[in-house]
């Protein structure tokens, strides 16, 4: 969860028109209905809405100021965890209790009005409501609650806090479950594809949701699209390259760190070095390293991710010299394919040979 407020552009004209779909469409283009889960364009699913408990129940505070609700659906799925504890209990009074934790972590520490995600998912499968509003909006389908927990996409994002720390370990089928539910009937009602369900660190340098969860997410797509009857196509997304990695892809980071003007060893060795020079071009850039945690815990900074690759990732042409260049080669190279750069490499390209 970082929220810097960096201007728009760059990610946002990456993201735009692949986003923008007939689903969503369609969705703008139906008329007010009363009572949204009849509303026929979104009567996708076969099953039911899964149950989710409102701030009410669970015992939300009062928001400390107005909570923004735009007049539009949000277009993809942030999935998050909380980097927190991988509690045992899983119990309805505990999901209430980890609510009231973020809620209170969010408004007391962050300073913010509400909790930051619109949704929260225990280990036992127990769904409550995050931020206000936002089983009303999800509802009616229609409108989004703009939160504070995806930096650059609070506005067309709506996220998911999933209870634990996925780093290493799975998560509970209980969990599983209630995801898949929960996302499917999302999908559903905001009219959003399968497609457009990320990891918060496709958008940001963060490790969340966990290598784990994170890795799940195609399963997690086709689960979603086998329900709503869709075809998935899964995308390309940028690689996370973090301290203690080695390989080809630091070594393509770091040429590309030097052709920013840092000075960093070309070792393939994401030491200590190599991190500081990201994070200084964080700071450069006015990037606010990524705190991706419903709980306390110290800001990620210095990860190879989302919201630095697309500084490093510039234009290489045939013939191009120089540290961008090498970076290119060095991913030709690995991926055994040809050892001259035959055409231009552009954002998309850069995706696919950092890709695994
Ligand atoms: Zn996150």
């Amino acid at each position: 969860m970082a929220f810097p407020t960096r201007p728009l552009g760059r990610r946002t004209l990456l993201q735009g028109g692949l986003t923008v779909t007939a689903f969503g469409a369609i969705g703008l283009a139906v008329p007010q209905a009363a009572g949204a889960l009849t509303r026929p364009a979104r009567a996708l699913s076969s099953k039911a809405a899964p149950e989710i408990h409102g701030t009410a129940d669970w015992g939300a505070r009062s928001p400390n100021g107005t909570i923004e609700v735009l007049d539009q659906p949000p277009i993809w799925v942030a999935v998050h965890h909380t980097a927190g504890g991988n509690s045992d209990d899983t119990s309805l009074e505990h999901a209430f209790s980890l609510s009231r934790g973020i809620q209170n972590f969010h408004m007391d520490d962050r300073g913010w009005v509400d909790s930051g995600q619109q949704f929260t998912n225990s280990r036992g499968g127990h769904i409550t409501e995050g931020r206000h509003e936002s089983l009303n909006a999800l509802n009616d389908g229609g409108k989004h609650v703009v939160g504070a927990h995806v930096g650059d996409h609070n506005s067309d994002a709506v996220g998911i806090e999933n209870e634990g720390t996925y780093t290493e370990v799975d998560v509970p089928d209980a969990l599983w479950n209630s995801l898949v539910e929960l996302v499917s009937h999302m999908c559903s009602q905001f009219g959003i594809p399968a497609s457009e369900i990320y990891g918060h660190r496709d958008y940001n340098s963060t490790e969340c949701p966990g290598e784990v969860l994170y890795g799940r997410l195609p399963e997690l797509r086709d689960a979603v699209g086998a329900r709503l009857g869709q075809e998935v196509k899964q995308p390309t997304t940028w690689r996370l390259v973090q301290p203690g990695d080695t390989g080809p892809e630091v070594l393509a980071g770091q040429h590309l760190l030097r052709a920013q003007g840092m000075s960093v060893p070309t070792d393939g060795v994401f030491g200590a070095s190599t991190q500081r020079a990201v994070a200084e071009l964080e700071s450069r850039y006015g990037i606010t390293p990524a705190a991706c945690s419903a709980v306390r815990k110290r800001p990620e900074t210095g990860l190879l991710g989302a919201g630095i690759w697309p500084i490093l990732a510039t234009t290489v042409r045939p013939g191009d010299q120089g540290p961008a260049a090498k970076a290119a080669q060095v991913l030709l190279d690995a991926k055994g394919r040809s050892s001259r750069i035959q055409s231009t490499i552009d954002t998309s390209a850069w995706k696919q040979l950092l890709a695994k």
